[in-house]
């Protein structure tokens, strides 16, 4: 079958990478005989290029990737494929058919004709399999959301235990040459490309859904494989830097140690980031280990600078703690730390997120990236919210952009808003986070430029 994988339109995206889910999908159906095509449409902010490319391609599957941001855009993606072909099988993966109730999600979803919850490497194939041999023995697609005569079915999501059982991405679909994007600011060197060790998080942060997309249990590819999928794309495509963007990189100082040490053994001149890691295992060797194998920039999930909030959102770190290791990594390395921040949290004071901008420049970071905080559906804290009565539930007919914006009671958003202007100037107009940013990334800075503009355009816009 001749199958398109997309991720859809965005409204507000200006940064692309090469999305590893929809590559391992790909290799997953290629196996299969299948033929497929890839279509990232995040920078497109309108559905004129998904529609051209689907008519070039005619697929007899459109398999699309769905963000609960993004719904609207989904919704009209899936629209458009049934007008231009009446018998296209529609199946809809990713984080947001995970983390809502399938029935809502396909009630949504007019014109899908299945859905995946959890991973969808061994789901998907297995789904055309069935849908080919006209068997109709559904039941055994794991995870598979479907419209029956008596309601919407939907097994349990699933999680492969032995990642080696993948074969790699279909790097070809998404060539990091073509992902000048990805040339982003805390990573400079191109071609680069993200690369996964590991999937699932067995933390339970309560703003947090990974859990319910990647499965509580981490679990592990061999670092034979990691390395051979590296030389492939250093070989091939002449990648020259990676970001780990595990769930959880860090969590396994052991595995981390033998990566850096094979990586060091191969005599390897290449250059690495961790993303979104936790510093609680890291020691001064590891760190100092991390540095000689490569290790760039860790970015760090701080998320706040007030104890309280920390605790409450179950986030499991001691922000003295964290504030030695911080200092632990930078005098006793190169590798630079970026901290990713969330200010407004709910129940969150104007006296704890000043809290937090004291901590963020109290902290020898060399980037930030800030957030307010986003109401998202399948995570504990969108359950307290609820049953507050603080939001409104999220059921399809009202998901959208305005909806997740949101400010803590006794705080307006507007107020909100002037918080994380702040935060971020106070940040980036320091002399010293300037000469730390040029210094590393100066061929970066109108793109940084361009980024910040847009942002502060969101905030205002929230
Ligand atoms: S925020 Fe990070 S550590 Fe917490 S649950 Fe999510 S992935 Fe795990």
């Amino acid at each position: 079958m001749r199958v398109f994988l997309t991720v859809p339109p965005a409204l507000k995206s200006h940064m692309q990478i090469p999305d590893l889910g929809l590559a391992y999908m790909a290799t997953a159906l290629r196996k299969q005989n299948h033929t497929v095509t890839i279509l990232q449409a995040e920078k497109h902010g309108n559905h004129d290029d998904f529609t051209r490319a689907l008519q070039e391609f005619r697929p007899d599957v459109l398999g699309i990737k769905t963000f609960s941001l993004e719904i609207a855009s989904i919704r009209t993606c899936t629209e458009i494929a049934r007008t231009l072909f009446p018998d296209i099988v529609i199946v809809l993966g990713g984080p947001h058919m995970s983390v809502i109730p399938s029935e809502e999600s396909m009630a949504f979803f007019k014109e899908a004709d299945f859905g995946v919850r959890g991973e969808g490497e061994i789901a998907f194939p297995r789904l055309l399999e069935v849908i080919e041999s006209g068997s109709g023995r559904f039941e055994g697609v794991p995870g598979l959301i479907r419209r029956t005569e008596n309601g919407i079915e939907t097994q349990p999501s699933y999680f492969h235990r032995q990642l080696d059982d993948f074969d790699f991405p279909a790097w070809d679909l998404i060539d990091p040459r073509n992902y000048k994007d990805r040339w982003y600011f805390w990573s400079p060197e191109f071609p680069g490309a993200p690369i996964l060790t590991s999937r699932g998080c067995p933390y339970r942060c309560t703003f947090c859904a990974q859990n319910v997309v990647n499965g509580k249990i981490i679990r592990r590819r061999s670092i034979e494989r990691v390395l051979e999928e590296m030389e492939l794309l250093m070989t091939r495509y002449g990648v020259v830097h990676f970001d780990f963007i595990d769930d959880n990189f860090l969590m396994d100082p052991q595995y981390v140690r033998s990566l850096c040490e094979a990586i060091l053994a191969r005599g390897w001149n290449v250059r690495w980031n961790c993303c979104g890691a936790r510093l609680d295992y890291l020691d001064k060797d590891l760190v100092r280990l991390m540095d000689r194998a490569g290790c760039n920039v860790i970015s760090v999930g701080f998320e706040s600078g007030s104890q309280r909030v920390l605790d409450y959102m179950r986030k499991g770190i001691d922000k003295e703690g964290i504030r030695q290791k911080v200092r632990m990594i930078t005098s006793n390395t190169s590798i630079r730390i970026m901290g990713l921040f969330i200010l407004g949290f709910p129940t969150e004071t104007e006296a704890e997120t000043r809290e937090t901008i004291r901590f963020i420049l109290d902290l020898p970071l060399f980037l930030v990236s800030i957030n307010t905080y986003i109401v998202m559906p399948g995570c504990e804290e969108y359950d307290r919210l609820i049953a507050s009565g603080e939001v409104k539930p999220m059921d399809g007919s009202n998901i959208g952009l305005d909806e997740h914006v949101y400010a803590p009671r006794g705080m307006s958003l507007k107020r909100l808003g002037y918080l994380y202007n702040l935060a971020f100037f106070r940040f980036f107009l320091r002399p010293l986070t300037l000469y730390r940013i040029l210094r590393y990334s100066w061929r970066r800075i109108p793109h940084f430029i361009d980024k910040a503009l847009r942002k502060l355009i969101w905030q205002s816009a929230g």
